[in-house]
């Protein structure tokens, strides 16, 4: 809960760039859920710092937006943490040094993954081939460190920047211990560039693998509002195998349902409300319960 001593404090030190009661469901994959009763969107590393000490002086929680394509807001919105988004700034993308064999890249987190793949195919610098198609934003995919086909956006990453509440520091890819679907941070980091190693190759080599994994994800995923998978692969399993195996395929609560595409996907329906997915989420994870024994663990973030 924010109290009132708290937002007066907030609209005094973040005036120029504090928004309340700003809609979010158009910022999620979803499209659907409440607002933000505070919205910051700083598009300095000044603004940024500011707001992190002043967040951290006021001891208020904050949730980082990126590209919305993980999360689930509830629809009663986020009332007790603050949402910063950073998908809109931070968006500098440059060739740091290149030679005969590779090349560095340095990569704001507001940067999406679909301008990355891009300026791999165009340069031919390979390496992130298999993370095409994956939408949202590279501090989104670093945070739940994103990946497909046996790839994730941890293999050709050299290092991070990352603002603490103490300032910026830089940390090699080494210091994280990236797990499945998440990216090691520690509570409070926010991830601010990312400096990638990326091979020299042929641009016909990249182009096809592009174009493969493009293709097969579009034979894997179902059209409309959705995020992706919903529940996590448990270990040496398939959590779509699991859900269908369950019978989840076309289960639906309101205007949220299973794609029968995919049983991991559930798909939002224009109107239909976040606490229709949250349900449709604890019916799928009964089912599989039940029928193999395995909880599943969401994938997705619901902030509320
Ligand atoms: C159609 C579709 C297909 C998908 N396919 C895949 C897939 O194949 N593989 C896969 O891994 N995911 C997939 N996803 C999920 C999603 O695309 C990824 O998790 C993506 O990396 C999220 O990026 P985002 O910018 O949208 O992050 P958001 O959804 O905005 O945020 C995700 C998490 O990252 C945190 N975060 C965001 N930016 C920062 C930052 N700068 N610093 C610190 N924390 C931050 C947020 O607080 C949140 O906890 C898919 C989603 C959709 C809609």
């Amino acid at each position: 809960m924010i109290s009132e001593e708290q937002k007066d404090e907030l609209r005094r030190h973040l005036a120029g760039f504090l928004i309340e009661e700003e809609p979010l469901a158009l910022k999620t994959a979803f499209k659907i859920g409440g607002a933000a009763a505070f919205y910051l969107q700083p598009e300095t590393l000044e603004d940024l710092e500011l707001t992190l000490r002043t967040l951290a002086e006021l001891e208020l929680q904050f949730v980082i937006l990126g590209g919305g394509c993980n999360i689930l807001v509830a629809d009663a919105g986020i009332r007790d943490q603050v949402v910063i988004d950073l998908g809109k700034g931070f968006r500098h993308l440059e060739v740091v040094g290149s030679d005969f064999w590779s090349a560095m890249l340095r990569v704001e987190c507001g940067v999406h993954i679909s301008q990355l793949i891009k300026l791999s195919e165009v340069e031919g610098y390979g390496g992130l081939e298999k993370l095409a198609g994956i939408p949202g934003t590279v501090g989104g995919a670093l945070a739940m460190n994103a990946g497909a086909y046996d790839a994730t956006i941890y293999d050709c990453l050299g290092a991070l920047q990352i603002m603490e509440k103490d300032g910026l520091v830089w940390r090699s890819a080494s210091h994280f211990k990236p797990s499945y679907r998440d990216g090691g941070l520690a509570p409070g980091q926010v991830l601010i560039a990312a400096y990638f190693l990326l091979e020299r190759r042929a641009h016909v080599e990249i182009t096809t693998e592009i174009a493969r994994i493009k293709d097969l994800r579009r034979q894997r995923l179902p059209r409309g509002a959705h995020a992706g998978s919903v529940f996590k692969n448990p270990a040496g399993d398939f959590a779509g195998r699991l859900l269908e195996e369950s019978g989840c395929k076309g289960m639906r609560c309101g205007g949220a349902y299973v794609s029968e595409e995919h049983a991991n996907v559930i798909v939002a329906d224009k109107g239909s409300r976040a606490d229709e997915v949250m349900a449709l989420m604890e019916s799928m994870q009964a089912r599989v319960c039940d029928r193999h024994g395995v909880n599943l663990e969401p994938e997705i973030k619901i902030y509320s």
